[in-house]
């Protein structure tokens, strides 16, 4: 038996090489990579581009801390901004970080107005934040709880897109509200575009701060930057992670300057956060993605998998039931285990991400072509008509 800790049940599966959509097995066998580490690999395996940044980079320095100036951040987190409505970034190392960050980035701002007392959150069902002692307590998933003490408290819950309880949960302790404007982990639950804007609205009123994750749905994959710009509205804070980096380690709370106004220096820290390695690896990113044209490409080849998907989908009721999802986050909702149509795919050649709903999910490359999509849906088909309940 290994020496890994066993808190993960595992595939068996394991990969030496990537190459864009694909991923090579140790076994020889050669997979579709509709997974990408769980939305990590936004630009496939190995793009030229970033290879090159990071290894240049890490000819030449990886890691100062943050004790120093670090040019490579401050180019970062200005192209973050021109890219969004922030006005400052903090940088850290993963996905839970930047929401923890932002739920202490909101208690501060909160205290920096003269309101300690407002540091409560109001957090939707079927969220998934982050598997820290804050971020378990926020989405409160009775199984990521259990057995880990007192579960933190600050974390309101109320039904995902239900305003009414959302309103209701506001109390005078409340310092914003936390929600992923596309649900990942608990099955591709788009928000309502209605809702989010309505969010917007809900935390004006009560002076309150909008925090968007989107750790998963963020950095391009519904084929804008954020996500949130479907809805046309702005959060106050964002938290970024898993694509930004292009699979290296980069994790990023993006805010208002307004709503920064109470992180002065002392106020939080991350010894690795936004090293030289990782900065060349994430500005090598947004090289790629902010070139001309780069989402009107995604959103494209998003509606080309769309409408493939609901069309192959449609083909095997018993095994698929529906597709819903956003840009290129789209998830099947299976009528048969999502476990069985996951592992019968790995012996189709691809890769996909079971989540919540029994959701089979689809997180392609951006840098996906049609011809990707057309081998994805064929795989598809093939599993649905294999795993047919009248066939077995
Ligand atoms: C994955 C995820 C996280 C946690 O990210 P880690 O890097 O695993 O800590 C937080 N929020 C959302 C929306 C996620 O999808």
């Amino acid at each position: 038996m290994s020496a890994v800790m066993p808190t993960y049940g595992r595939y068996g599966l394991s990969f030496e090489r990537g190459e864009g959509a694909y991923l090579f097995a140790t076994d020889g066998r050669r997979f579709l990579d509709f997974a990408t580490g769980i939305a990590v690999n936004s630009l496939g395996h190995c793009h030229p581009h970033l290879v090159k940044a990071v290894q240049d980079q890490a000819a030449k320095l990886w890691h100062t801390s943050n004790l120093y100036d670090i040019p490579e951040q401050i180019r970062l987190a200005d192209r973050l901004s021109d890219a969004t409505f922030a006005d400052s970034v903090f940088f850290c190392n993963s996905g839970l970080e930047a929401v923890e960050g932002a739920v202490k980035l909101a208690r501060r701002y909160q205290f920096a107005n003269g309101a300690p007392e407002r540091w409560r959150f109001v957090t939707c069902e079927g969220s998934f934040h982050g598997r820290s002692l804050t971020s378990i307590a926020a989405s409160k998933n009775p199984k990521h709880l259990e057995g880990f003490g007192p579960e933190a408290d600050g974390f309101d819950m109320v039904a995902f897109g239900n305003l009414n309880e959302l309103r209701a949960a506001i109390t005078p302790e409340t310092a914003g509200i936390l929600v992923e404007p596309v649900q990942g982990e608990s099955g591709i639950r788009p928000a309502d575009l209605d809702y989010l804007r309505s969010l917007r609205e809900v935390a004006d009123e009560f002076g309150i701060l909008l925090v968007f994750d989107e750790v998963q749905c963020g950095a391009g994959r519904t084929g804008k930057f954020s996500a949130h710009e479907w809805a046309g509205v702005t959060p106050d804070v964002m938290s970024m992670a898993k694509g930004l980096g292009g699979g290296f380690p980069v994790g990023a709370v993006l805010a208002t300057a307004e709503a920064a106004k109470g992180m002065v220096p002392g106020t939080h820290g991350s010894t690795f956060g936004g090293n030289q390695l990782a900065m060349s690896a994430a500005n090598a990113f947004m090289d790629v993605v902010m070139a001309d044209g780069f989402f009107d490409r995604v959103d494209a080849i998003g509606r080309v998998l769309w409408d493939k998907t609901v069309d192959v989908v449609a083909k095997h009721p018993g095994v698929y039931k529906s597709v819903r999802g956003a840009g290129l986050m789209i998830g099947i909702i299976c009528e048969i285990p999502n476990s069985d149509v996951i592992t019968r795919l790995h012996d189709e050649g691809m890769l996909t991400v079971p989540a919540g709903d029994n959701v089979a999910r689809l997180l392609p490359p951006m840098t996906i072509e049609e011809s990707h999509v057309d081998e994805a849906v064929a795989m598809l088909d093939r599993v649905g008509q294999a795993l047919k309940p009248s066939n077995g």
